[in-house]
C-alpha cells in the first residue's frame, strides 16, 4: 500500500506527513486552567505512545496555564509536542497570551468556529497572523457539528442552479471539503506556508469520512489529520474507527491519527492511544509492541487457562515495553501466540518469535513452547505463566541488541 505523497509539516519535533511514519496524537479531557491535572495527563498519554497532545484552550486561564503546563511537563521529562485548540476566541487569547502561542507546536482552528461574517475573515487572518509570527503550522480543522454555515449556504445554493443538482449527503461533504481547502488557500495567502499547514475533516459517519478523505487527498498535496469525530464508546468506538481508518490507511490517505473514544465513566484516556497503536500495527504500517496471538477458544477448551496466559503476557510485554524501547532495538518486532489446544497450537506457535500451546480437553497437561519455530521446551504445572514471562525475558535479552549507552 503506497502511501499517499503529502508534504512534511514539522509540529514540533515531529514530522507529519511526506515520508515521515503515520503519527498518533490524542486530546486531554482535563480542564486546560488545571495545570496539575492537564500536564499529569499529557504526560500519561505520551508514555502510552501519543507523539502529539492536544489541549483545549477555550478561556484566559487556560491560555495562560498552557507555558505552565509545558514547563511541568519538561520537568517530568516530557517533550511531547502540544496542540493547542482554539474555537471563537482564539484571535483574542493568542493576541493576549504570547507565551501560550510560544509554548505550542501546533494551532487547531476550526473555520467554522472563527467568527461570524465580516468577523470571521477578520478572526482567521489574525489567527494565521499569530502562527506566522511565532512559526506555528496550523491544523485547520472541519468538523460536521460545527460546519461554517455560510458557505454551507452557499455551497447548496450552488448546487440549486445545476442541471442536476447532488443529493444532501453529496452536498454535505463538498461543504467539508470546500471549508477545508479553501481555508487552506486563504492562509496561504496571508502568508501561511503551505508546509505549515495540515487539514482534517471530522465527521461521525465510516461512509462520509472515507469519501471526504478520498476527496481531499485527491485535491490537494497537505498532509492530512485523520479521526471520525464521537466514535462513541467501547466497542462501537473501537470498530467504527478502525473501519474508517483502515480504509483510508490502506488506500494510503492519512499522515496522522487519532481514535476519539468517550471513556467509559472513570475509565483510562490512553485507551486511544493504545487503539490506534493497534490499529497501525496490525495493519503493519508501523510496530510500536509485541502483540499476542491467541486463539478464541472453542469447545476444545474447558478452563480460562489460556485467556488467562494470553492476558498476563500481553500485560507483562506492555509493561515491559517503555524499558525495553529504550533499551532494546526492534524489541517491538516481536510477536506472541497462546493457543487453546494441539488443533492449531502447534501450527501457530511456530509462526510467532515465541508461542505456547496448551492441552485442550483429553490432551496430556503439557504445553509445549515454540521459539523461532522450534520447540525448545514442555512446560507443565502451576508456574506456566512465569516461566514463560522468563523466556520471554530471554528472548529479548538474546535476540535484540541493546541501544548504545545502555
Ligand atoms: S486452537 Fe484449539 S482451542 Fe483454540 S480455537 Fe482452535 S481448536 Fe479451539
Amino acid at each position: 500500500m503506497a502511501r499517499r505523497n503529502s508534504r512534511m509539516t514539522m509540529v514540533g519535533k515531529v514530522g507529519v506527513g511526506g515520508a515521515a511514519p503515520i503519527v498518533i496524537q490524542s486530546m486531554t479531557n482535563t480542564d486546560t486552567e488545571d495545570v496539575f491535572a492537564t500536564s499529569m495527563q499529557v504526560a500519561q498519554l505520551a508514555r502510552a505512545g501519543s507523539e502529539l497532545v492536544r489541549i483545549t484552550v477555550n478561556t484566559r486561564e487556560a491560555a495562560a496555564a498552557v507555558p505552565k503546563i509545558r514547563e511541568r511537563l519538561l520537568q517530568m521529562d516530557i517533550d511531547v509536542p502540544l496542540i493547542g485548540d482554539f474555537h471563537f476566541n482564539g484571535h483574542k487569547l493568542l493576541a493576549e497570551h504570547p507565551a501560550c502561542a510560544e509554548a505550542l507546536a501546533k494551532l487547531r482552528i476550526n473555520p467554522g468556529n472563527v467568527g461570524k461574517g465580516a468577523r470571521r475573515d477578520e478572526q482567521f487572518a489574525q489567527l494565521i497572523e499569530i502562527a506566522c509570527k511565532f512559526d506555528k503550522p496550523i491544523r485547520i480543522g472541519v468538523n460536521w457539528g460545527s460546519l461554517d454555515q455560510a458557505l454551507l449556504a452557499r455551497v447548496m445554493d450552488e448546487n440549486a442552479r445545476r442541471p442536476e443538482p447532488s443529493g444532501a449527503t453529496a452536498i454535505m461533504r463538498e461543504a467539508m471539503v470546500t471549508s477545508a481547502l479553501e481555508s487552506a488557500a486563504r492562509a496561504e495567502e496571508l502568508g501561511l506556508g503551505g508546509d505549515r499547514i495540515v487539514l482534517s475533516c471530522k465527521v461521525s459517519g465510516v461512509q462520509d469520512l472515507i469519501a471526504i478523505y478520498r476527496e481531499l487527498a485527491a485535491r490537494c498535496d497537505y498532509p492530512l489529520h485523520l479521526g471520525l469525530t464521537e466514535a462513541g464508546m467501547g466497542s462501537k468506538g473501537i470498530v467504527a474507527s478502525t473501519a474508517a481508518l483502515s480504509v483510508l490507511l490502506q488506500e494510503g490517505i492519512g499522515d496522522t491519527i487519532r481514535v476519539s473514544l468517550t471513556p467509559e465513566p472513570g475509565g483510562d484516556r490512553t485507551r486511544e492511544v493504545i487503539v490506534a497503536q493497534e490499529i497501525l500495527q496490525t495493519m503493519g504500517l508501523r510496530a510500536f509492541t509485541p502483540l499476542v496471538a491467541a486463539c478464541p477458544g472453542c469447545g476444545r477448551t474447558t478452563s480460562t487457562v489460556f485467556q488467562e496466559l494470553a492476558q498476563d503476557i500481553q500485560g507483562y510485554v506492555r509493561s515491559r515495553m517503555p524499558e525495553w524501547a529504550l533499551t532494546r532495538v526492534g524489541v517491538e518486532n516481536m510477536t506472541l501466540a497462546v493457543m487453546g489446544c494441539v488443533v492449531n497450537g502447534p501450527g501457530e506457535s511456530k509462526q510467532a518469535s515465541i508461542g505456547i500451546s496448551l492441552p485442550g480437553t483429553g490432551e496430556a497437561p503439557v504445553a509445549p513452547v515454540y521459539v523461532d519455530g522450534e520447540r525448545v521446551i514442555t512446560l507443565r504445572g502451576e508456574n506456566i505463566a512465569a516461566e514463560l514471562r522468563q523466556i520471554v525475558d530471554d528472548y529479548v535479552s538474546r535476540k535484540y541488541p541493546e541501544r548504545s549507552g545502555h
